[in-house]
């Protein structure tokens, strides 16, 4: 860490404008946009690769998480990424945190119904890298929205000297958006995962034709019921406010809909933006 700061302090001196992509790793092209877009927009680029234990849930995959270093260094390379910053445990939990960062209102439901710490770990680990590389930009996926909308309000509530950037979701050809989880997906799963978009354009589209918030519910149901029909499990699939994320009620709002369904043992999330004139 010592190296790093040293390595930054001059960029810091010089007025450079430094920013950072916190990652867990694994790298495909969604992480690498935003390596990318922070190339476009600082002087140097730090990406930060870690498995952050304390946002797994006690029967999810942190064991088996994929961990690739070797090829991910040599994508960060390639993509012009300046600095990779790979904390080990001791570094980033020198002792068991006693300090809770969380943001419950927007945490609260969603990717956070089946694992109640999960986005107090993700807090506690975004805060921690802020602080240990002050970074004036950070870049994260439009892809975690919900993590994206906790981690902008995070920083508001609590001043971080940081400007929040949401890079929009980079997917692959047939629409399934990257993610480091689509390696889990056996080749029947994988036919079938890019239908969890294509339902959410659909539903999308059919929210803003009706023009109808009452009649959402209703649509929303037959949505998952189409998902279930397909073999997704679906865990949630529900329109709401983009900014706070509690259930749209108001026409005219920024809207988001979000999604989360296992195909098997993997668990997938996608959403998409709409307005309801
Ligand atoms: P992860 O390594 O899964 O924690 O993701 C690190 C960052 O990359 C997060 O800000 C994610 O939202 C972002 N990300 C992951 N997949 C994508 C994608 N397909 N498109 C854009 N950003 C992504």
């Amino acid at each position: 860490m010592r190296q790093l700061s040293q390595l930054l302090a001059s960029a810091r001196s010089q007025g450079q404008c430094i920013a950072l992509v916190p990652t867990m790793g694994n790298l495909h092209q969604g992480h690498i946009r935003l390596v990318t877009v922070a190339r476009e927009q600082a002087d140097v680029v730090v990406t930060s690769i870690y498995v952050n234990p304390i946002q797994f849930g006690e029967n999810e995959d942190f064991d088996n998480y994929p961990r690739s270093l070797d090829k991910d260094l040599q994508m960060l390379r390639d993509a012009g990424c300046d600095y990779a910053f790979v904390p080990d445990d001791d570094e980033m939990y020198p002792q068991p945190p006693l300090t809770q960062v969380t943001v419950p209102q927007i945490a609260k439901g969603y990717c956070s119904a089946d694992r109640p710490n999960h986005f107090s770990g993700v807090c506690q680990a975004v805060a921690r890298l802020f602080n240990m590389v002050q970074p004036q930009l950070a870049l994260f996926g439009e892809k975690d929205f919900q993590q994206l909308q906790i981690v902008r309000r995070l920083v508001q509530d609590l001043a971080f000297p940081v400007r929040v950037l949401g890079v929009p979701t980079v997917r692959e050809a047939d629409g399934l958006a990257m993610s480091s989880r689509n390696n889990y997906l056996n080749q029947t799963e994988r036919a079938i995962a890019p239908n969890l978009y294509q339902v959410l354009c659909d539903t999308a589209a059919q929210l803003q034709k009706s023009g109808n918030l009452d009649a959402a519910e209703n649509t929303l149901a037959q949505a998952r019921e189409h998902l279930k029909s397909l073999g997704f499990q679906v865990e949630y699939l529900e329109l709401a406010e983009q900014e706070s994320l509690q259930p749209a009620q108001v026409k005219s709002q920024k809207l988001v809909l979000l999604t989360a369904a296992r195909l098997g043992e993997t668990r997938l999330i996608d959403n998409i933006s709409l307005e309801i004139a």
